[in-house]
């Protein structure tokens, strides 16, 4: 498989390079040539097969050659074993839990296989590699638990100071050996700036080899798919196919389902459901693209104003928009709109969601309100605890800790305080 980049001025490179270069040299973001047909035969059996199986055949065309099928199995089973259920929250509406792992966030599945293709790689070329992240509030909690200890491999996470919640600051800021953490004084968006000015700086390139470990890495983004495929076999009454809404805000995860689907998965409809940061919403009401600055909201993981991953899903559908239109709506819910959700969700139906799925949740209720016949899986990317700040106000209630979480909540926090400058990254970099 190769992968070209979507500014089509870089050469045009296998999974491993994609993976290590993370964003192309143009500064575009690396997109497979084709789009390989999932096996039809396991397509209607699915039931049938272990998650494993499944995932084996989703990854492999796009790993192609670089990484022995053997080694891949390996990977593959490492990156998703924690239960990843469908779990129904009432007569029309699932939820596919997606925070059994690790940092209890759905962005380990990518993390953990990530970073396994990542070592793998530098391993055998024998060299040290420094992966340098943005997060606003999960990747980089995911990120860092994925790399921890990993040998040649060193991890910066940029965070925006204030920004993102308890939890999620106690998970990238207490680990420590390989992994740093700079607590930048701006929002995600300053964050992913000086990321980016760091990977477009020549002299910062050739002294130290930099990566990337946001969505715009195919290694993240592409597994993601996974658990579309693990949604659809669990889904009982296939004569009636689930419209799925997706917590967005770098639009990687959606972007993975709708690859999935342009691959064969049966899938009624996508939502894309954002917060107040409705720059996709209102390009698809307005047809015109205008990058904001991201507010802050209380779905803080969506809080982007300049969503990477849409030049993505523009490519799956050839730049078609119409046809986009079809597959794909996007709206905008409001803090206010989720809290309310969270609230009725919980007292009506006895199931708590985090903020971030409360937002799909409150989309797809709006959805399923005018297509009567229909019934929705909303994607829960995050467990409520990691966002108790938020959740327990609402309900009134306390939500309670996993063991392994309240052990980290005790350790001290070691971050390095940073000015929004990228002189003062790259000083931090080359120190
Ligand atoms: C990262 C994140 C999202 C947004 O996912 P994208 O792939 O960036 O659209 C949603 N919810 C949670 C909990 C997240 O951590």
């Amino acid at each position: 498989m190769w992968y070209f980049s979507t500014n089509k001025k870089s050469p045009k490179v296998n999974f491993k390079e994609a993976t290590i270069l993370g964003q192309a040299p143009d500064k575009g973001l690396y997109f497979p040539e084709t789009i390989p047909i999932f096996p039809k035969t396991i397509m209607d059996n699915i039931e049938n097969y272990s998650d494993e199986e499944i995932a084996f055949e989703v990854i492999k065309p796009y790993v192609g050659d670089t990484i022995p099928a053997d080694v891949l199995r390996i990977f593959v089973a490492e990156t998703i074993n924690f239960s990843i259920p469908l779990v129904p929250v009432n007569a029309n509406i699932f939820s596919l839990e997606l925070y059994h792992g690790p940092t209890l966030a759905f962005k380990d599945i990518g993390a953990r296989f990530m970073s396994r293709c990542l070592s793998y790689f530098v391993k055998n070329d024998h060299k040290k590699v420094t992966v340098l992240v943005a997060t606003s509030g999960d990747t980089g909690g995911a990120v860092a638990n994925g790399f921890y200890d990993v040998p040649n491999v060193e991890v910066i996470i940029l965070y925006p100071s204030g920004k993102v919640s308890t939890v999620q600051e106690k998970q990238l800021t207490t680990l420590g050996k390989n992994i740093h953490a700079l607590e930048v004084q701006g929002t995600f968006d300053d964050c992913q700036q000086m990321v980016k000015d760091a990977f477009a700086d020549e002299e910062l390139c050739k002294k130290i080899f930099l990566t990337s470990a946001n969505s715009i890495n195919v290694a993240r983004w592409l597994p993601q798919q996974f658990y579309y495929f693990f949604a659809y076999k669990q889904w009982k009454n296939k004569m009636n196919l689930p419209v799925i809404a997706v917590p967005s805000g770098n639009f990687g995860n959606i972007c993975a389902g709708l690859l999935a689907q342009a691959s064969g998965l049966p899938v009624a409809h996508f939502i894309a459901a954002c917060n107040a940061n409705d720059v996709i919403p209102h390009f698809f009401d307005n047809n015109e693209y205008i990058p904001k600055k991201a507010v802050a909201t209380i779905s803080n993981a969506m809080d982007v104003g300049n969503p990477s991953n849409f030049i993505r899903i523009l490519e799956i559908f050839s730049g078609n928009i119409n046809r986009l239109k079809e597959k794909l709506s996007a709206v905008s819910i409001t803090d206010d709109q989720t809290k309310a959700t969270i609230k009725k969700v919980y007292e009506e139906e006895n199931y708590l969601l985090d903020p971030h799925a409360a937002v799909s949740y409150a989309a797809l209720k709006n959805y399923l309100a005018v297509h009567a016949l229909q019934t929705g899986i909303l994607i829960e990317t995050a467990h409520p605890v990691k966002f108790y700040d938020v959740v327990e106000p609402v309900i009134g209630a306390k939500v309670s800790i996993p063991l392994h979480l309240q052990s980290q909540l005790t350790l001290e926090k070691k971050s390095i305080l940073m000015e929004n400058s990228f002189t003062a990254l790259k000083e931090y970099l080359l120190r």
